[in-house]
């Protein structure tokens, strides 16, 4: 059995090219943009031919590009029906031009003839290695190891690829496993959105190699990501066994600034640790099977999580019944939003919303969440947002109205948290010293919307707008021609991830990186 020492996880674009010059300026893009080996899918070429495949392979090595060389069969994804023999002579070529790998199904290796042809040119061209590939682009394999253990069986020398279209996040767990268990090489990921993190942890967790695009539209496969976004926002190059990994639990998750945020945090704490994105769809039960995953596996480095819409409660009756320690506050506002897991893979449940909320204030005020006591607030809205604002406030001992457009929701949000409700409608008669929306009203693309009548703002009022998107809302503008001080949601959501970034790490985030960051991010957006 051949030895693999210290091999790298190779990050590979996949080029499917028609012709020479069409293949040129990809190969070129993929060096530029720090690729670390390339697939030629000679398939998608429009005369396939073992003449051509030697020339691209060498044009590949000009660059100093490690090479695959595959021509995918129609039946496995290919994207040309070619015979059987057409594709072993394009493979043979591969190997005599000095590719670096070849790969082909194991469906096809298990022919007898096919099997020979290769199993001599390898013996003759020692410094190409064979990839055995399985794909299932309809759900996931029964029983992924015995995949790996069947090829192995038919060819001891092989890395086996063994790749399937995740139906839900969970689904990646079986990868995440056998990369984790192999003795050997193995490229192994999950296809589809809900496969996307497979990709971005293939590192990680040791696999050979995994797949990336040249820009964002280009991707070769659903759930794929571009080079750039692997090495600018992923950490690419700092990744290893012993990354600790975090991330956002939530769906959608796909404009979250969680990764960009926090991996921008970790590079400059150097701190060993990646955020991505977890697209958990469904609801209590796919969720929780999520947390069961992770919790069953202490030794992968999960270190902890972000969570949001749909989620929060979901995170918290979770925590309730599984975890270590649920924050009172995060109890009082019936919601989490943010789970550490311990060394032994065991929870403890927090809810930085509220903290986000309250040091914003301060910031404007005095400058501590104490100076907000006995201070009369207005809140206004009734949901997710306001629950949080409105337990951080009653906790420091501020008087607050909650007023909602559905005054039934203001009423019994009220009464748990012992404070007066009122209808919205009813905001022209408040006296209040600061104002808070926690509606979405003014929020992108919404922006003309305003949730204060006009008359009700003035230069005595701290008006704070939990929407961040856009930044300066109608509200904010209004408050600040009625010459009021104002508090934008952006710097709520800078602190709460500044008190999230805490509970995972034990350090101080950088809270000016933070801040631009979040600002420029915002800006591009609104
Ligand atoms: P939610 O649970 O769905 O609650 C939405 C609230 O907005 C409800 O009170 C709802 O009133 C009210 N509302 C919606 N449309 C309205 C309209 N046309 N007129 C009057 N009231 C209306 O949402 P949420 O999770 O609380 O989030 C609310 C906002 O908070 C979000 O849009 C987000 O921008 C902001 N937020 C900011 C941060 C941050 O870090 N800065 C964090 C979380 C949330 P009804 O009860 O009558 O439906």
């Amino acid at each position: 059995m051949r030895l693999y020492v210290g091999f790298m996880t190779y990050l590979t674009v996949s080029i499917l090219a028609k012709d020479e010059i069409s293949f040129e300026p990809k190969v070129q893009a993929a060096k530029e943009q720090g690729a670390e080996a390339i697939e030629i899918r000679t398939d998608s070429l429009t005369s396939p031919s073992p003449e051509v495949t030697a020339k691209l392979v060498a044009m590949a090595k000009k660059k100093e590009l490690p090479v695959i060389v595959t021509c995918r069969d129609k039946a496995e994804g290919g994207v040309a029906e070619l015979g059987q023999s057409l594709r072993l002579s394009i493979l043979r070529e591969a190997i005599v031009a000095g590719a670096e790998f070849v790969d082909i199904e194991y469906e096809n290796f298990k022919h007898p003839d096919v099997q020979s042809v290769l199993r001599a040119m390898l013996e003759q061209y020692p410094s190409t290695q064979l990839i055995i590939s399985r794909h299932n682009f309809t759900g996931p394999f029964e029983d992924i190891k015995l995949i790996y253990e069947s090829i192995l069986a038919v060819y001891p020398e092989a890395i086996p690829k063994i790749v399937y279209k995740a139906r839900h996040i969970n689904d990646c767990f079986a990868a995440f496993d056998l990369l984790s268990e192999a003795d050997c090489p193995v490229i192994a990921f999950a296809m589809g959105l809900a496969g996307q993190v497979s990709r971005i942890l293939a590192k990680k967790f040791g696999a050979f190699l995994t797949f990336a695009s040249l820009d964002d539209e280009s991707a070769s496969a659903p759930g794929q990501i571009s080079v750039r976004q692997m090495k600018t926002i992923y950490r690419w190059d700092n990744l290893n066994a012993q990354t600790e990994i975090f991330g956002l639990i939530g769906n959608p998750v796909g404009h979250s600034l969680g990764p960009t945020l926090y991996n921008a945090c970790f590079d400059s704490n150097d701190v060993n640790a990646v955020y991505v994105p977890f697209l958990v769809e469904g609801e209590k039960l796919e969720f929780n099977a999520f947390l069961k995953n992770v919790s069953g596996r202490s030794h992968m480095g999960f270190g902890g999580f972000s969570v949001t819409i749909p989620h929060k409660t979901h995170a918290l009756d979770y925590a309730n019944q599984h975890g270590e320690y649920v924050d009172n506050l995060a109890e009082a506002i019936g919601a989490v939003n943010t789970l550490k897991v311990g060394f032994n893979g065991i929870l403890s449940a927090y809810n930085t919303d509220y903290a986000g909320a309250m040091d914003a204030l301060a910031s404007v005020m005095a400058g501590d969440r104490h100076d907000l006591h006995a201070m009369k607030v207005a809140v206004i809205g009734a949901g997710g947002a306001a629950r949080a604002v409105v337990a951080g406030l009653v906790d420091v001992g501020a008087r607050v109205t909650i007023y909602n457009r559905t005054v039934q929701k203001a009423r019994s949000l009220a009464k748990e948290f012992r404070c007066r409700a009122a209808g919205i409608d009813e905001l022209p008669q408040t006296d209040a010293q600061i104002t808070i929306n926690c509606t979405s009203l003014g929020m992108h693309p919404n922006v003309e919307t305003c949730p204060v009548p006009e008359g009700v703002l003035n230069a005595d009022m701290t008006v704070f707008d939990t929407v961040y998107n856009p930044l300066e809302t109608k509200l904010l503008k209004n408050a600040k021609a009625a010459g009021a001080t104002i508090v934008n949601g952006a710097e709520m959501y800078i602190r709460q991830a500044m008190a999230q970034y805490k509970i995972f790490i034990g350090d101080e985030p950088n809270e000016d990186q933070m801040r631009q960051i979040v600002c420029e991010k915002l800006q591009l957006n609104s």
